[in-house]
Order: C-alpha cells, then structure tokens, then sequence
C-alpha cells in the first residue's frame, strides 16, 4: 500500500485491519494477523504508530526444529523526506538514527510493516521456553526423543587431567 504524503489528511489516516495489507511480506509464509496503523504528517516529517501482529515461521536456535513464531510489535516510527546528499543530511543522521525516509512523496506501508517485523525477530529464536535442543551425541531432539546417550563423568575427568597436563612444566 503506497501513501501519497500530500495527500494525508490534516486529520490523519487511521488504517485498520489486515484487508487493508494484504501480504505485506516478500516471504508468503509469513502472515499478517493484525493492523492497526495511524499515520500522520508533521510538516513533511510522517508519523506511522500503531501495533502490528504477525506469524513468521522461524528455526529454532536449539532443536533446529521450523515453528511459527508469534510477534506482537508496536510501531512508532518517523519518515522525513529523503533529500540530495549534502552536509545538513549527515548531520541530520548522525543527530537522530531513529529517522527513516521517503521518497518522491510515495510512504510504502507495506515496506514499513515488513522492516519493523523484520527488526522485532529474535536472533536466537526457541521454539519454547526451555527447549532441550540436540543431544551431542547422537544428534536426536531431546524435547521428542529420551536418548540413552549421556555425556560420560569419565571423560570430563580425562578432560580436566589433560588440561592440567599441559599447564604441568614438560621437565
Ligand atoms: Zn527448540
Ligand atoms: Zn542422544
């Protein structure tokens, strides 16, 4: 959905509903669950606050397994129209790292939606809380299967005996 930034009412523009959007994502596996958007102008600066909800399938850090994770994220950003790089724009980025641009007075909400989605993922994600992972040993998932394999006492003392070995003087 483009938004031409001249044509935002003095009012605002509420957007609501994922109707409104729909797949705002490149990747047809994620979802969109909700929207509730309220865009504004500022002068040429836009406002896009609101709270989004999607489904994005996701690997697990641990067990490797794909599961649909949940995000819940509220949007709060600002977009000010995108200039020739000069002097005023460097100091404009390096004053405020929170501001966004537009271009050619077109505000893609799609896009908006699809980088806050992207910024809100976890870069380890679980698949649950506390999830077992992989047994080392012999690679099974350990939130599916109880495997026998345990790492063995005896190996961790030959561990801690080789370590001492080499801080041991060779003469
Ligand atoms: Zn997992
Ligand atoms: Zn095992």
């Amino acid at each position: 959905m483009l938004i031409r930034v001249s044509e935002i009412p003095a009012e605002g523009l509420s957007i609501q509903g994922v109707d409104v959007l729909p797949e705002p994502y490149h990747d047809s596996s994620w979802r969109l669950l909700r929207l509730s958007l309220f865009v504004e102008k500022d002068d040429a600066d836009v406002f896009v606050r609101g709270q989004v909800e999607a489904s994005v399938p996701q690997v697990c850090g641990r067990c490797l397994e794909r599961f649909p994770l949940r995000v819940e994220l509220p949007i709060d950003a600002r977009f000010a129209p995108k200039r020739v790089p000069g002097k005023e724009d460097v100091e404009l980025a390096s004053d405020d790292l929170e501001i966004d641009f537009y271009a050619d007075d077109m505000l893609n909400l799609a896009q908006v939606v699809e980088t806050e989605t992207t910024l809100e993922l976890p870069m380890k994600p679980l698949c649950r809380e506390g999830c077992r992972g992989l047994c080392p040993v012999c690679g099974g998932n350990r939130n599916l299967v109880e495997c026998a394999c345990a790492v063995k006492p005896s190996d961790l003392r030959f561990a801690v005996l080789k370590d001492l070995a080499a801080r041991l003087p060779s003469k």
